[in-house]
């Protein structure tokens, strides 16, 4: 193991198992918030749904408290990227609202985002939300044992690219997750292949892709949390925590274990 490669976490089959259960409380409350989401919600009617999901699974909400966020969810209304705080915004039609999620299970953690468009939107922002969601698999699909984690980003960042003239913002990345929500290595949304930790079996990451319509530069707001496009262009977020398996890729947040979706692709599913 190379020095680039210290301070990567690598799980046992056991461990990857209590990693697939707390994606799992994540996955399962990011539905009951989608299927929640409509005009005239407020974002913390959101967090009061999600919280109780992710506490009714006998799991801990990962982000209450995480540096002080004062919320079990980040909700993050159209120009706003990530880290939004939920509170007395109303959602309206026409929004597009990225909801991100984690938990922790036997002190193992999940984190997981998605981002939906209430009602009727412009076909650019609808097609916004699809190139994002897309690159998110792209990227996970491009993760094969033997390779390197910025075969991932350029994965995302070669997707996003061919679709249009798109903002990937660089300011976050996705990160290595298991014992803590955050860890080594991160995982940009851009850049050469062939670089950082080598993807081997056990190593779990979270890809998020955050993509705009216009700039990839951001600023963060005056609470200290809410991240927003410097151009006031719209944003999407999308995000799920993978595991690699002796077979391949297994998407822990994703209800199916990201079987559908890899297969489509024609990648090996690695799950179980
Ligand atoms: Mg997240
Ligand atoms: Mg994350």
């Amino acid at each position: 193991m190379g020095l680039r490669d210290r301070g990567v976490e690598i799980k046992t089959p056991g461990q990857l198992d209590a990693m697939r259960r707390a994606g799992l409380v994540v996955g399962q409350t990011l539905e009951r918030v989608r299927a929640a989401i409509a005009p005239g919600v407020s974002t913390a009617e959101l967090d009061a749904i999600a919280e109780d999901s992710i506490r009714g699974a006998g799991a801990t909400p990962s982000f209450l408290g995480y540096h002080g966020f004062p919320a079990s969810i980040c909700a993050s209304v159209n120009d706003e990227v990530v880290h939004g705080i939920p509170g007395d915004r109303v959602i309206g039609a026409g929004d597009v609202v990225s909801i991100d999620c984690g938990a922790i299970v036997d002190g193992w953690h999940g984190d997981a985002a998605f981002t939906v468009a209430v009602g009727e939107v412009p076909a650019e922002l609808a097609r916004l939300l699809e190139v994002t969601e897309e690159s998110l698999w792209r990227g996970i699909a491009a993760a094969r044992l033997g390779g390197r984690v910025t075969d991932i980003s350029h994965a995302v960042e070669t997707y996003v690219r061919g679709q249009g003239d798109y903002g990937i913002v660089e300011d976050y990345t996705g990160h290595g997750i298991g014992t803590a929500m955050h860890q080594p290595p991160n995982v940009p949304n851009y850049g050469r292949p062939g670089r950082g930790p080598k993807l081997v079996t056990g190593l779990a990451l979270a890809v998020e892709p955050m993509v705009t319509l216009g700039t990839h530069l951001t600023s963060v707001l005056d609470d200290d949390w809410t991240v927003v496009t410097d151009d006031g262009s719209w944003a999407a977020h999308f995000e799920h925590s993978f595991a690699l398996t002796p077979d391949g890729a297994w998407v822990l947040t994703a209800l199916d274990g990201g079987e559908a979706r890899l297969r489509e692709l024609g990648v090996p599913f690695g799950g179980r």
